[in-house]
């Protein structure tokens, strides 16, 4: 080489070197979440996804003490003003449109919802009153459209696009024994999501679908009665529950809810600019295996 492109070629190269070691601005900075159910399993390890992502996250939970100690937690790690708490049950119009509020007032805006909150249930059709039908379509169906419908008033105000996450069930998708109002719930989120996706589109707002299988681990559904519930169905206990949903997924592999993170972080990011209406499946290949 003459001498001179040489001596170019090293000075880019070094350049190139330098630029590689300077910190790289985080993916989610500057934005701001909010994660209903924050102080339960799979919400809690998704708003952590998100901080160590830069964005500033809102916590909100009907179990105010839960999510005020979540909340605390993560302040240690990621700095107190990046991480706020919130009372909010997701059935009740006022505190959700009162959280939105608090979310304006606290960080100015909203970029990512993560509607995740929600309950399970078990009863075979004919043990299914009509308060458990009616409770799951609350906090399930009717839940996921009040927050979902206060952020796209925020979206549209703020005029900038946005992401939108539904923490959905694989059970939306295809049958569980003695589950027909948790699972026509979750279809129910699930087609809601397509809705939003479509009337969001034009103004950048994207709205995608999470589906986990059985998250046992980390997860508070699975030490109440949903749990008690399960194991009469299948006959199992906790760990013969676990390995069964192991041994039926094409991997082999329990679901957790850091695995559920990940499909959500893949939505709230620019890595899925071009994805909406979608369903990820976190289930270790389950819902397409025909192995029960
Ligand atoms: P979890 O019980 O650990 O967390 C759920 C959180 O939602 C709790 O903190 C609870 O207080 C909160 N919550 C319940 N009702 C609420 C309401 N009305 N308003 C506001 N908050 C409310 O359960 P998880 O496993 O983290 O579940 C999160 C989501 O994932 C749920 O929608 C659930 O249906 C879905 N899911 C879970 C599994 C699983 O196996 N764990 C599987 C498929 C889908």
């Amino acid at each position: 080489l003459p001498e001179q492109e040489a001596f170019d070629i090293e000075y880019w190269l070094l350049e190139e070197a330098k630029l590689q070691r300077m910190p790289k601005p985080k993916a989610l900075a500057g934005r701001i979440a909010l994660v209903t159910g924050g102080a339960g399993g799979i919400g809690s390890a998704t708003a952590e996804r998100l901080l160590k992502e830069g964005a500033c996250v809102v916590l909100a939970d009907i179990d105010a003490k839960a999510v005020t100690d979540v909340a605390a937690g993560m302040a240690k790690v990621f700095g107190k003003d990046a991480v706020r708490a919130v009372q909010m049950n997701v059935t009740d119009e006022g505190q959700v449109i009162g959280a939105y509020g608090e979310t304006a007032v606290e960080f100015g805006g909203i970029d990512i919802l993560v509607s995740n909150a929600g309950i399970a249930s078990s009863a075979p059709v004919e043990e299914t009153s009509l308060a458990l039908w009616n409770k799951n379509m609350d906090i399930l169906s009717t839940g996921y459209f009040l927050v979902s419908r206060e952020a796209f008033k925020c979206f549209r105000a703020q005029g900038i696009g946005a992401s939108v996450i539904f923490i959905a069930s694989k059970n939306g998708l295809a049958a569980s024994p003695n589950a027909s109002a948790y699972c026509t719930a979750k279809a129910a989120e699930i087609h809601l999501a397509r809705c939003l996706a479509l009337e969001g589109a034009e103004a950048g707002i994207r709205v995608n679908v999470v589906n986990p299988d059985a998250v046992l681990r980390g997860s508070k559904i699975w030490s109440g009665e949903w749990l008690d519930q399960r194991a009469a169905t299948y006959g199992k206990d906790k760990e013969g529950l676990e390995e069964m949903y192991r041994q039926r997924s094409m991997l082999k592999r329990a679901v957790l809810p850091e695995d559920i993170a990940e499909g959500a972080y893949f939505f709230a990011s620019d890595l899925s600019a071009k994805s909406t209406g979608n369903i990820l499946n976190v289930d270790a290949g389950n819902v397409q295996a025909f192995t029960r």
